[in-house]
């Protein structure tokens, strides 16, 4: 089929493959940057690590002007910078963390036309001066990143992006591009309102992230299990731990280390220039696990973030998708890792019982912590299962721990009897573990003290053991069956829907339990391969040198490694084994500049290996 491309489309092509040294497109990148280009308003929905930046870095150099992004993310203006000027790209930033001097400089450079691109940080570029300054600047368009900042649910908000409709009124011609990750509905309908970006093209990109592979254990020892989890198939490998509460992330940080892997704390709990220089040193060296609460991680750029663990359950799916999503971003294959029991369903139930939001607020949270339970305890793909949530079907994938060794599920009726009656006998008093010894015929010594051994069912699921039990009691709760009563010693209760079970009414079906497995070593098998050429053992060797001569390089440029070259490249590199600059312009990721600066010393170093 002919294709009739415009000069633009050329040009835009021609700018990814000599700048940026990619060979085509991504999904909807081409049609996006067209759009911008041509002075269009667009709003982007895409995946992390689907290629945002590129939709705005295109129309920025295109256009005439200085491309003005907007991103709440001081702390990493400085790394987009300086991947910008490997590119040979001309950017600064203006924010609170520059000098007067450096930024009097910077301006200077905008209204002179000297810059492609400047990050500007939001309530920087709300002030009169800022204003003032781009009405003097040739602009080429506005890039809001993060766009679900303005969203006042989500749990990004930030009030100074309600204010960038200003943007629209004081610069009507220039066109705005609004970017994030966020996938629902009601923070897509916010954006567009408060941003006025009702006439802007939507781009929905699908959501699926194919390289990573999603695995949810049983929780029997968190901690062990993650240590066992990073060491078969992890070890050597950048990684984020998610733990709920700040106490937790300092204890597992400290034990990783005992252990030998070096992990690092980030909460918000932390005075800022440590957390700070932990972030630094996660994103500059290789290796690093960041164990972290959720505080930690938007806008993490970094490409090779190789697995992220959850040892607590995340609050929805939206937040497990947020969070699992900053693994893999280089598109090679990643893990997303998470243990979790009976306590984490009692525990997540408690807090939204117990905060101090109303009563709609607390449906709505409720509402979607039984969305990532369900999530959880399904029977079906795991990928099918998110996407659908995100509204968007598929097949099963091949790629998560429910396809790669299918769960059974059995009737679970006559168990779930028992565990209801139980719970009456007790007369709705107990906790969880109580209630599994008086099934089991464990005779402790509050259970002679409350002559519960006297009971029609003591023991009469005592060919099952208390991990069993606890699965099947943690479904139930999950599925509504069982109440938990936090006010009343956690106290398990019946609810109107285990009436129906007792009474045989209705039967349910429960996921078979699986003893938590030891991990088996299996680093970087996966069943399906995700670019990482596979590499042979005298290839393997030339990448070892190409990461090292990458550590020396940026270092003396005093960056980030991943921002000389991705893994991905350096791989290619390794199995190419370019002989000239010929050979090499034509590796993914190697454009002109990286060429121009690295090429010469790259070709020499594996002429030693010929
Ligand atoms: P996002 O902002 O959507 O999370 P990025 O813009 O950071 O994603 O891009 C993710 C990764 O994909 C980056 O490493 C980027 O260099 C790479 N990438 C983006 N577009 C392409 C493309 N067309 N071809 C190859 N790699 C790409
Ligand atoms: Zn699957």
């Amino acid at each position: 089929m002919l294709q009739i491309t415009t000069p633009e489309q050329d040009q835009a092509l021609h700018l990814l493959q000599t700048v940026f040294g990619y060979p085509a497109f991504r999904s909807q990148q081409g049609q996006i940057v067209d759009h911008v280009v041509k002075g269009g308003d667009a709003l982007v929905l895409m995946p992390t690590g689907g290629g945002k930046s590129l939709c705005y870095q295109i129309p920025a150099l295109i256009r005439h002007g200085v491309g003005v992004v907007v991103s709440p993310l001081i702390a990493l203006m400085q790394d987009q910078v300086d991947a910008l000027a490997e590119v040979g790209v001309r950017a600064a930033f203006l924010n609170s963390t520059q000098s007067f001097d450096e930024a009097m400089r910077i301006e200077r450079m905008m209204r002179e036309g000297e810059l492609d691109m400047v990050y500007i940080a939001p309530e920087r570029l709300m002030t009169q001066r800022c204003l003032e300054l781009l009405s003097v600047t040739p602009l080429a368009l506005f890039a809001i990143d993060e766009a679900h900042c303005v969203s006042q649910w989500g749990h990004d908000f930030r009030p100074e992006y309600i204010k960038l409709s200003v943007l629209h009124e004081r610069f009507p011609d220039v066109p705005r591009i609004a970017l994030t990750a966020t996938a629902d509905q009601q923070t897509r309908d916010e954006i567009i309102h408060r941003l006025q970006l009702e006439n802007a093209m939507q781009f929905v990109s699908s959501f699926d992230r194919p390289n990573i592979r999603y695995q949810i254990v049983e929780k029997a020892n968190g901690r062990k299990q993650l240590l066992d989890f990073i060491n078969a198939q992890h070890s050597g490998d950048a990684g984020i731990v998610y733990c709920l509460s700040r106490k937790k992330v300092e204890e597992t940080a400290e034990f990783l280390n005992e252990n030998g892997i070096t992990a690092l704390p980030y909460h918000a709990g932390m005075e800022q220039s440590e957390r700070y220089r932990n972030q630094a040193r996660f994103l500059r060296e290789d290796g690093i696990v960041m164990t972290a609460t959720i505080a930690f991680g938007m806008g993490i750029d970094k490409p090779d973030v190789r697995f992220v663990a959850h040892l607590d359950l995340p609050k929805s799916i939206e937040g497990y998708y947020q969070e699992t999503g900053r693994a893999g971003r280089d598109g090679a294959s990643a893990n997303a890792w998470m243990a979790y029991g009976l306590q984490d369903v009692v525990q997540q139930r408690r807090m939204i019982d117990e905060s101090e939001a109303n009563e709609t607020f607390k449906r709505v949270q409720g509402v979607k912590l039984d969305a990532m339970l369900g999530l959880c305890e399904t029977l079906n793909c795991r990928r099918v299962h998110i996407l659908d949530y995100f509204g968007q079907s598929s097949q099963p994938c091949d790629n998560c721990d429910t396809c790669l060794s299918p769960p059974s599920s059995f009737d679970g009726t006559v168990a779930a009897q028992k565990i209801l009656s139980t719970i009456y006998r007790v007369d709705q008093r107990f906790a969880a573990g109580h209630v599994i010894d008086v099934i089991r015929g464990i005779d402790t010594e509050r259970v002679k003290q409350w002559r519960h051994d006297q009971l029609s069912t003591y023991g009469i699921g005592s060919d099952k053991s208390e991990a069993e039990w606890r699965a099947m009691l943690r479904q139930m709760i999950a599925l509504g069956l069982v109440s938990v009563d936090y006010e009343n010693y956690s106290s398990l209760k019946l609810t109107e829907d285990s009436r129906a079970v007792l009474r045989g009414e209705t039967s349910i079906q429960l996921r078979q339990y699986k003893k938590a497995e030891k991990a088996v070593k299996h680093k970087r098998q996966s069943a399906k391969d995700f670019s990482e050429a596979n590499l042979s053992d005298s290839e393997q060797v030339i990448f070892e040198r190409l990461r090292w001569w990458r550590v020396e390089t940026a270092k003396a440029h005093n960056t980030a490694a991943f921002i000389i070259f991705h893994d991905t490249t350096l791989r290619e590199i390794a199995k190419a084994k370019p002989r000239s600059l010929d050979d090499l312009r034509g590796v993914t990721g190697v454009g002109a500049k990286k060429l121009e600066s690295y090429g010469e010393e790259l070709v020499k170093l594996i002429a030693e290996f010929l």
